[in-house]
């Protein structure tokens, strides 16, 4: 009978890995598509200064409509490009995006505008050459412009992205560590990163409240980052006790739901604008 169990276990394991596997190709086809007909969207997110509570920056975020309206999640996606290779040409397509925004929209110009990079794009190309191409194209100031990485980008070949990322801050963008704290967060390689900004995972922000040892360690990694020159931002603020916690600790930028949520890019002028 234990055999039988472990037969039918197995079964639906082999089952839902099938599944997985038909929803990813699925998946991959009809990105496909939407590249091919340069269908992707982005939106925008703000990034709030903590004590004048001024927008100082944005961050873009890809978004991918279906034929039926509703928005597949890049959490969802961007694995699956990033294994296919399909991240180059999305992350050239976004760039695009995101810099002809600057471009037209001159309320865009004052404030560091950030796009999300993967490890292939870093590590597949001259991303750097492409960069410095299209915002010379666009007539947009290097420092206009923030990098967004995670720290996945260390595992591996972690030389050449060290390298890497000195050549953008090279050119006169702004690089950021997203999701800091997640991967593999060692604190001793924080002042070997060409990084000017540290943004803190919302996995923090969500236990922090209740968690004073949690509360320590988020603390000493801010002043650590403030000895180094860094600037922190802290992703996921989604509730007034958070920001005020955060606000206590020193840190300079803020973004959650808290303060706004990813918006079409009429509605960030309007914000702007107000
Ligand atoms: P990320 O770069 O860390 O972006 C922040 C994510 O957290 C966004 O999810 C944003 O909508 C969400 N978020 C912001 N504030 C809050 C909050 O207060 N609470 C909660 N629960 N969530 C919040 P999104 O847009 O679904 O993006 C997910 C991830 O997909 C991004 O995480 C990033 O890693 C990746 N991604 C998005 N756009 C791009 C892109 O253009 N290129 C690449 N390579 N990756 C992208
Ligand atoms: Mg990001
Ligand atoms: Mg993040
Ligand atoms: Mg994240």
């Amino acid at each position: 009978e234990a055999k039988q169990l472990g037969g039918n276990l197995s079964c639906h394991f082999v089952e839902q890995m099938a599944q997985d596997y038909q929803r990813q190709v699925q998946l991959r086809n009809a990105l496909q598509l939407t590249l091919d007909r340069n269908g992707l969207e982005v939106h925008y997110q703000p990034i709030y200064d903590t004590q004048t509570r001024a927008i100082v920056a944005v961050e873009s975020l890809v978004r991918w409509r279906e034929d039926d309206g509703n928005f597949i999640s890049p959490a969802e996606f961007i694995p699956i490009a990033e294994n296919t290779g399909q991240i180059i040409p999305l992350g050239e397509q976004v760039l695009e995006l995101v810099l002809r925004d600057i471009h037209e929209h001159p309320q865009l110009r004052n404030l560091q505008v950030s796009v999300n990079v993967s490890a292939p794009q870093l590590q597949r190309y001259n991303f750097a050459k492409l960069l410095q191409s299209r915002l010379t194209h666009h007539q947009i100031a290097p420092d206009n412009l923030a990098l967004e990485l995670t720290e996945g980008i260390f595992v591996g070949e972690g030389k050449t992205t060290i390298a890497s990322l000195q050549a953008l801050r090279d050119l006169g963008c702004c690089v950021a560590i997203d999701d800091f704290g997640t991967g593999f967060s060692s604190l001793s390689y924080l002042n070997r990163l060409p990084a000017d900004v540290i943004k803190i995972d919302r996995a923090f922000t969500a236990g922090l409240t209740q968690d004073t040892e949690l509360q320590a360690v988020v603390k000493g990694i801010i002043d650590l980052c403030a000895y180094l020159g860094k600037k922190v931002v802290v992703e996921g603020i989604e509730t007034e006790a958070q920001l005020q916690i955060f606000a206590g600790m020193g840190v300079q930028r803020l973004q959650g739901f808290y303060f706004a949520r990813p918006m079409p890019l009429p509605d960030l002028l309007k914000l702007l604008n107000n």
